[in-house]
Parts: C-alpha cells; structure tokens; sequence
C-alpha cells in the first residue's frame, strides 16, 4: 500500500460546516413534514417564514468563500484518494454543488421562492374555477425567472439543460429526447392497441372501509422492509416521504373509501424510504445522505409500485389477504379480474390517476411544452390548446376543460420546470435495474409468492440504495445496471405485459 498523506485539517473542517448545513437542510425538511402532517392549519404564516429563514442560513452558510478555500485546499489530498472512498467523493461532490450554488444571486433566488408562494394559491384558485386567464399572469412570470436562473449558467447546449440538471445531474435534455422519442413512437400504438373501456370493474370502487386499507398498506410495506423502529406511516393530502436521517423515516399516504389506490401509495412511499434508509451511515450528516437523483429515486418508489406491487406473484401472495380485508366488495371477485382491474390501460386527463402505460404520454407532453416555454417558441397564452391538441394526438381523447388539463398540475406554479421528465426516467430506469436483479436473483418471483421480499431490499440496498450521492447519478446507474439509460427494457416490459393481458 503506498502511503497515504495525512488527513488534512481542511477535511475536519469541511465536514463539520457540511454536517451543520445538512442538520438543517434536514431540520427544514422535518418541518415541512410537520406542516403538511401535523400542524394545524393556523399555523401556515409563521412555518412559511420558518422555513425561509432556515433555508436561507442554510445557503449563506455553503456559498461563503471560505467553503471555496477549503475545498481547493483539499484538492491534492483527493486525488491520492480512491475515487470512491467517500472522503474524495464528499469532496468532489461538495465542489460541483458550492459551484453550482453561488452562481444564483441571493436576490433572484429570494423573489423565485416568493412569486411561488404568491402563485400557489391563485393557481389553486384557477384550476378550481377553470381560469387559466388568471394564473396566466402568474406562469408568465414564472417563466421569466426561470430565463434570469438559466442566464446564471454557461456552457449549456439548451437553455433546458440547465433546468434538469437541478433534479437529475448531468442529464443532457437531448439525452432525454432521444430516449423519450424512443418510447413516445413504441407507446402511442401500443397503448391505442390494449386500451379498454369495455370490462366490469366496479368493484375497484369499493366501499374500501379506511381502517382496513391501513391495516393492510402496512401489511404489505412491513414485507417489504417497513420498521416501525425506523419509519412512520402518517395521513396527508399530497402523499410524499421525507426523512431526518437514514434511521428516521416518514412515509405520508391517503385513504378514500371508494378505491384501493392507496396501497399503491403505500408501496411507492415505501420504496422512496427504503432507498433513503439504506444509504450507509458513514454518510449519515454529509451531502451525501440522500439519494442520487429524482428519475434514481422514482426508479425506486415504482420499481416497488408497479414492478412487484402490479405483478401476478405478488397477488398470489396478498390477494387472499386484501379479499379477506374488503369481504364486502371483493368476496366474489376472482383474482384473476382484480389482476387486470389494477393493471387495466385507460388514457384519462389526470397525470396522477393514469395507469402504467399512459402515465409516460402524459409526461412527455409536458416536456415537449416545457422545452417550448423556456424556449418561447410558443406563446403562453396559446398554451391551453397546445396542451389540449397534442393530448388527443397522444391518448385519442379530447380535453373538455383546463382543470383537467393544462391546469391540472402545481409544478409549473412554482417555477418546478425540469421535472417532470424525472418521473418518466424513473419508470425507464426501474425496469433496468430490475433486469439487472432478476438475472442475478432468478428465485424472486417464487420468494414473492411467499411474500418473501428481503432478498430483493437486500439486493438493492447493497448495490444501490447504500451508495447514497457519492456518484453522479451517470455513474451510479453505470455501477447499478453496467451502463447508461436505456428505454428498449421498459418498452419490452410494457409491450409483454399489457400484450398478454389485452390477448387474455
Ligand atoms: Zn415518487
């Protein structure tokens, strides 16, 4: 072993100012849990201005140029370090994030947080009234702060590149088209294939009496490596998962008694928990505490969701106990009905209700505009019927209003452009990495017949989930599946199973 120099004074430093910011990066993070799970609704004016203040001592305390100096101070001890060692990758990785982060203006990133604030509620307000008249005002603004953001940048090849990257790191958007083109031409006919409207599933909607779904949500999650000592499971309106530390994790969920979708709630909540409670604790309180990515992050809610929550060996399993949980409606019900009831193709208006297969149309809809708004090749107020007419080129249904269509989403109210491609990348993703564990673990489907589910979290925790940030999320696919994104596994998957339930 050659020598190693010394560990420099720099470093200890360096982690003892990271470790502050991210206790409160993760003390925000346990209030907005609180604001959304907890508080009682008076509470809103003074959490807003407890978050802004947290997040604003947080960025102060990264962007001094004394982080700068410590960072190139510890430049010649990472490179006698392995490239994987978390030393240089908490290094490496803190240096493109102080980068990135004093190139935005304090004053820009203060008026971005408070136009969101102000458009939240009008665009609540206009998707509730059909308006988009009056939230247009509030778009366009939106998108001009985007533009000053991405004029903070250089040496981007789109102007959209710039907006990516703040979910999904070194993601190029022309990487996104080619794969999404890929999809878009697969999808279109084969949804336009399997589609059907014509099968009784009534008994989808229930009554679901709410204290059996929640009995049963945790039934199924504790299989997959829900522990209470680790995790909470709590109502809210906007189910998410947050987290204060890889021991601590919060997944948020909803119950209506007229559906099930709430154990697919359950299911996407708890991967994107499990991923965040298996990083390693030798990165516990760094920036690397997190995971990789948005679309690596969602490959992980729906690989679980939809992968082994919509699979046949899974129902083999639980179907007898979720009929057992709803005797009232599902008595009756063959398995076999159910099994396409939650795996059924139907193109709806609604992004979050739509099934496996149209949920992507939807997303690369909003790209294809997004890319268009930033760019201003479309006017904003003809947004509303370029939406409307390119929905019917991808779903063959038209839009009857702009709640349902243009309006349906928050994202673009708060100036949230850039993500929604994340969601489409994760489905593609998910199915990567699945190949990647089936081939290594061709058992699975058996185990999952016996509800048995640890040797997948095991699979996935060490060879994904532990790795936290320490690699671009480029690298770390490269070092998960042995290569880059790719959507031709995704398209597979969906062409065989929807192709065998459309013949059955
Ligand atoms: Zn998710």
């Amino acid at each position: 072993m050659p020598d190693r120099p010394a560990e420099p004074n720099e470093l200890a430093e360096l982690r003892s100012r990271l470790a502050e910011i991210h206790d409160l990066r993760r003390a925000q993070e346990v209030l907005f849990w609180d604001q959304t799970v907890m508080m009682p609704p008076g509470g809103g004016p003074v959490r807003g201005a407890q978050l802004t203040t947290i997040d604003r001592i947080a960025h102060e305390r990264f962007v001094v140029p004394e982080v700068g100096r410590l960072l190139d101070g510890l430049a010649s001890y990472e490179e006698s370090l392995d490239y994987d060692s978390d030393d240089a990758s908490l290094i490496r990785t803190s240096r493109r994030d102080w980068e990135k982060a004093r190139r935005v203006p304090a004053d820009l990133a203060a008026e971005m947080v408070g136009a969101a604030a102000e458009a939240h509620d009008i665009w609540a307000k206009a998707r509730e009234e059909n308006d988009f008249a009056s939230f247009l005002p509030h778009l366009e603004r939106a998108v001009e702060l985007k533009r000053r953001y991405i004029d903070c940048f250089e040496g981007y090849a789109e102007p959209y590149d710039v907006l990516l990257d703040d979910y999904e790191p070194g993601m190029k958007t022309a990487e996104v088209r080619a794969v999404f083109d890929e999809l878009k031409a697969s999808l279109v006919p084969l949804i336009a294939e399997v589609a059907s409207s014509d099968e009784d599933d009534g008994f989808m909607r229930g009554p679901f009496p709410i204290d059996a779904q929640h009995e049963t949500s945790l039934r199924v999650i504790e299989r997959f490596g829900y522990d209470p000592q680790y995790f909470r499971l709590d109502l809210t309106v906007h189910p998410f998962a947050a987290s204060s530390g890889t021991q601590d994790i919060r997944l948020t969920t909803r119950y209506t008694d007229n559906d099930l979708t709430s154990l697919f709630t359950a299911m996407h909540e708890c991967g994107h928990g499990l991923y965040e409670h298996g990083i390693s604790q030798t990165l516990e309180r760094t920036p690397l505490c997190s995971g990789v990515s948005s679309a690596l992050h969602e490959s992980q809610s729906r690989l679980w969701e939809n992968i082994v929550g919509r699979s046949r060996p899974f129902w083999n399993y639980f179907y007898p106990q979720v009929q057992a949980a709803f005797p009232d409606t599902l008595r009756d019900v063959e398995q076999d009905a159910f099994y396409r009831a939650i795996n059924r193709v139907k193109p709806s208006y609604i992004r979050v209700d739509a099934d496996e297969a149209t949920y992507n149309l939807h997303v690369i809809l909003r790209f294809e505009l997004e890319q268009e708004l930033i760019a201003g090749t479309i006017a904003l107020a003809d947004l509303p019927e370029a939406w409307n007419a390119r929905f019917e080129q991808y779903l063959g249904i038209p839009i009857p209003s702009d709640t349902v269509g243009v309006l349906q989403d928050v994202h673009w109210s708060g100036g949230g452009f850039g993500y929604f491609p994340t969601y489409t990348l994760g489905n593609i993703v998910s199915v990567q990495i699945w190949d990647k564990v089936a081939s290594e673990l061709p058992d699975l489907p058996a185990q999952f017949e016996a509800g048995e589910f640890g040797e997948l979290h095991a699979w996935l925790r060490s060879n994904l989930y532990v790795l936290g940030r320490k690699f671009t999320p480029q690298e770390t696919l490269e070092r998960v599946v042995g290569g880059q994104i790719d959507a031709k596994p995704y398209v597979r998957y969906l062409t065989e199973k929807l192709g065998a339930l459309a013949a059955a």
